[in-house]
């Protein structure tokens, strides 16, 4: 049986990128989406076909849930038991920017509480049920988990935060806090499910190229011609994707709670 990822706002974008990159390595998929069933179902169809190519039958399933909802949360984890009965990878990629960049002297609390709500509160209460879900399939002598055919997968969780959780954009400090916020789930998570064997990594890209860089591409791409970034060029979806590929084939396995910067060196300060 194929180790089974659920990757939240899989339909486009970074979260597309790590899709097909554990299809590539043999993953089944819940492909998550919030309302672009067109481009979820795009992406679950070359899912399946990138795993073809590189040698493995794969399923890629899409799944509309807005993951800011209680009920749409648990919609989600019932129909990955549904269809695959079981789950090795969590990754909490999905996550918006603000409508409208405000200066922060301005912004108002409408964008900063839809922020919280899917940027922190989605993945904080979707990583918690599906960390009880992993518990008790780590509890289960029969757990498809713990033997897929020869191999044991150990459950993970990843989270892809961002540089924003670290750099003050003045035209968009709510998704400044809420990136923050969200940094805090992977060392409280990683703590507490050590014991199960469960590891937890947070993602921080960079700057990738998406729709939700799209509106600012011109500047982004002055700024990297500028020296932005000690690698001079745009993060795609594929870069994130195969950081996620890396823990997925268990490349970390004395780790937990890490940060892995993709970043093209964004992080580092220089003199
Ligand atoms: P994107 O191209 O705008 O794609 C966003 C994805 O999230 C889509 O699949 C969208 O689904 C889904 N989504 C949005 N709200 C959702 C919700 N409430 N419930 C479930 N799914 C939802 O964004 P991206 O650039 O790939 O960003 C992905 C993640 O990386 C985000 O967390 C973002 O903050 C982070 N990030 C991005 C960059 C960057 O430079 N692009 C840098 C650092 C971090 P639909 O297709 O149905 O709308």
């Amino acid at each position: 049986m194929n180790p089974v990822a659920l990757v939240t706002g899989a339909s486009r974008g970074i979260g597309r990128g790590i899709a097909l990159e554990l299809a590539r390595i043999g993953h089944d998929l819940v492909i998550n989406y919030a309302s672009n069933r067109e481009a979820a179902t795009a992406t679950a169809v070359d899912c399946v076909a990138a795993g073809h190519e590189a040698g493995h039958s794969i399923r890629a399933e899409p799944c509309r849930a807005d993951i800011s909802e209680a009920t749409d949360r648990a919609a989600l984890l019932d129909f990955t038991r549904a269809t695959f009965g079981r789950i090795d990878l969590l990754v909490n990629n999905a996550g918006v920017a603000p409508n409208v960049r405000a200066d922060l002297l301005e912004a108002g609390e409408e964008s900063f509480d839809r922020l919280m709500r899917i940027n922190v509160k989605g993945p904080y209460f979707l990583t918690q049920a599906v960390a009880k879900w992993m518990i008790e399939e780590t509890r289960n002598p029969k757990s498809e988990i713990r033997r897929a055919g020869a191999e044991i997968h150990v459950p993970k969780i990843v989270t892809v935060s961002s540089i924003s959780a670290y750099t003050a954009s003045v035209n968009r400090g709510d998704y400044c806090v809420s990136k923050a916020a969200l940094s805090m789930l992977t060392p409280l998570f990683a703590t507490r499910l050590a014991e199960y064997g469960i590891q937890v990594f947070e993602i921080r890209p960079g700057v990738i190229a998406t729709d939700m860089t799209g509106p600012v591409k011109e500047k982004y791409d002055r700024l990297i011609a500028e020296g932005l970034t000690p690698m001079a060029r745009w993060g795609q979806p594929e870069d994130i994707g195969r950081a996620v590929a890396a823990i997925a084939q268990d490349r970390l396995p004395f780790s937990t709670g890490e940060v892995i910067n993709v970043d093209g060196g964004f992080h580092l300060r220089t003199l």
